[in-house]
């Protein structure tokens, strides 16, 4: 299968001081095939977002080690470690974090204007990854006149914006009705079906993480059998 595009090993975090510290993770590892569907699945508490942000560089954990594409962010420089997850990683969270009073359009060009993208370039990319996600007539609107639904579409071009290779979805329907959050699952497996996306997908949702190719199961900041 080649080199993991993700690996952790023996993963520890720990949040707080003293008698107020709390184990979120207590050794926790997993390895992330290109092309994979991944769930993280677990009990509200049990350390899913926590892996999640660690996996994703948004966060670093306290001891264990971490591989992506073959290196470890612990070596890298910070401005290293954004331009690694800028160019490989996409994000879809539960609470959208959409810019209300900014268009549709300039939401899903954020990764871009942040990469340093020109103007011209953003636009043509903006519209491309909206029309994915047949949007193309929204593009103009303000974020927030838009129905749950059409923002995690939003979400979901902003996230592909940059020609990702992993996308990590943290509870991606949690806001959305089913048939809604039935759509934003659909979208999400044709990505990875058709251009070879791997998702890491954090859910409760037993049957959004079936539809994975595996489970990974947290309890108590540890690895359970299912
Ligand atoms: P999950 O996503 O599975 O619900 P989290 O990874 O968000 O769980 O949280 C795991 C545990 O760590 C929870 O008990 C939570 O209260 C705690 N926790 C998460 N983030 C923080 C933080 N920033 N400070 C203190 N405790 C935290
Ligand atoms: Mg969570």
């Amino acid at each position: 299968m080649g080199t993991p595009v993700l690996e952790a090993h023996d993963i520890h975090k720990t949040y707080g001081h003293g008698a107020g510290a709390f184990n979120a993770l207590k050794g926790v590892s997993l390895a992330v095939h290109e092309g994979e569907s991944v769930a993280i699945v677990g009990k509200s508490g049990s350390g899913k977002s926590t892996l999640m942000h660690i996996l994703a560089l948004l966060d670093a954990p306290d001891a264990g080690s971490l591989a992506v594409k073959g290196s470890d962010p612990a070596r890298l420089k910070g401005r290293d470690i954004n331009r690694l997850r800028n160019e490989d990683f996409g994000f879809v969270f539960q609470q959208f974090f959409l810019v209300p009073n900014a268009t549709v359009l300039d939401n899903v060009v954020m990764p871009l204007k942040i990469a340093g993208v020109g103007s011209a370039e953003r636009t043509r990319r903006g519209m491309e990854a909206l029309r994915a996600l047949e949007l193309e007539d929204k593009a103009r609107n303000k974020a927030t006149d838009l129905s749950g639904g059409q923002k995690q579409r939003v979400v979901i071009a902003r996230a592909l914006v940059n020609n990702p290779r992993v996308l990590f979805a943290d509870e991606p329907t949690g806001n959305l009705d089913s048939a809604t959050g039935e759509v934003v699952e659909d979208i999400l497996f044709q990505l990875n079906r058709e251009q070879g996306i791997t998702l890491i997908i954090v859910t409760h949702d037993h049957e959004l993480a079936s539809r994975c190719d595996r489970q990974l199961h947290l309890r108590d900041g540890l690895e359970v059998a299912a």
